[in-house]
């Protein structure tokens, strides 16, 4: 039997649990489909899709719809399935053997994950342990590992935490390669360092059509860099790697921006009523800027609460043994009858 890499035999995969639950909480996604007229006006431009042919490759379209939405040029977008897939293109680009990308845990486990998986070594710095950013061990781990990549996710997951406009610039400053600010859940955070983005800053910002757009099943991310970098990515990506149906949905999506715009708030103001919910109760909780609370119930094991909500048809994300989140889990912000459901069990689960 042939086998892998060795350099992959120690990777375990990343696992959300997908299980057929009344209340899915778990990954962060938002709690509704697109309005209605999204899928009218999809279904109506399938009618006259090319099937036979490939897709544009470069999306014109939607590269500048998504660059219009933005206010920059079409050359600053780069497009892929999912802002996932825009990483592991940065990391194809820019990583690789002999080279690192920086992380800062606790944060997005797939950080460092699609490094690996490009061969590309990874250097961990710690942050404090209220999950802020420190900027002496940032300089720390950029003047060892002088890493290809840094990576930022800001509002940081599973965390909820935004880092300022000061410390985005302080670690620009220190980092001698790219500079990533994953923005996943950007939207929800009173600002973005969509700011900061410059023809001679090696900054990308990257953002997805999976929460705020309602349309995780697109698999549809970007990013908003420099034109010279974008042009590299372009290189390093497949021929026609998105599909035609992709590039219509997203740019029809944007038609949206509104409604779009109307959910994110609700669900701004139903993370404050969770939040506010969750302090009432024995648990600890962070303050968060996206769409999803990290807590930790002090008189139960995270584990055992979590099986507990679980049993009464809820499921939330059990980061109760991920390192450095001893007895966390985390909670996606549904519909206000999703969120009196979890706080509902939870109350149950703590007892
Ligand atoms: N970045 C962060 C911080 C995320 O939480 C997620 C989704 N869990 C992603 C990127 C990936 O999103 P997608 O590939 O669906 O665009």
């Amino acid at each position: 039997m042939i086998t892998p890499r060795p350099d992959l035999a120690l990777l375990t995969g990343y696992h959300s649990a997908q299980v057929s639950v009344a209340v899915r909480l778990n990954t962060n996604e938002a709690p509704e489909s697109p309005p209605r007229g999204f899928a009218d006006a999809l279904a109506a431009e399938m009618a006259t899709l090319e099937w036979h042919r490939y897709p544009d490759r470069s999306y014109t379209a939607l590269r500048t719809a998504i660059a219009a939405y933005h206010g920059v040029d079409p050359a600053q977008v780069f497009a892929a399935n999912g802002s996932n897939e825009v990483l592991q293109t940065l990391c194809l680009a820019y990583g690789g053997p002999g080279r690192s990308v920086a992380v800062f845990e606790p944060t997005y486990a797939l950080h460092s994950h699609i490094a690996r998986i490009t061969s590309t070594e990874v250097a961990i710095g710690e942050r404090t342990t209220e999950f802020a950013l420190d900027l002496g061990e940032v300089a720390r781990v950029t003047r060892e590992a002088q890493p290809a990549i840094t990576f930022l996710c800001s509002p940081n997951n599973p965390t909820g935490m935004v880092e300022d406009e000061a410390t985005v610039r302080a670690v620009l400053r220190e980092v001698p390669g790219v500079l990533v600010v994953d923005e996943a859940y950007g939207q929800f955070a009173p600002w973005s360092a969509l700011a900061l983005v410059e023809e001679d800053v090696p900054l990308v910002v990257t953002r997805t059509y999976s929460k705020t757009w309602s349309m995780a099943a697109a698999r549809l991310g970007y990013l908003i860099g420099p034109r010279s970098l974008v042009r590299q990515l372009d290189q390093v990506a497949l021929p026609y790697h998105l599909d035609a149906v992709k590039q219509v949905a997203g740019r029809l999506a944007l038609d949206y921006r509104d409604a779009m715009e109307a959910r994110t708030a609700t669900l701004v103001a139903e993370r404050a009523a969770m939040v506010e919910r969750l302090t009432d109760l024995p648990v600890t909780v962070w303050p968060s800027a996206a769409n999803f609370v990290l807590f930790r119930p002090e008189a139960r094991p995270g584990d055992a609460v979590w099986q507990s909500l679980l049993d009464q048809s809820v499921l939330v994300r059990n980061c109760s043994s991920w390192p450095r989140l001893d007895g966390c889990l985390r909670v996606t912000i549904g519909t206000p009858v999703e969120n009196d459901a979890f706080i509902a069990a939870l109350e149950v689960a703590l007892r």
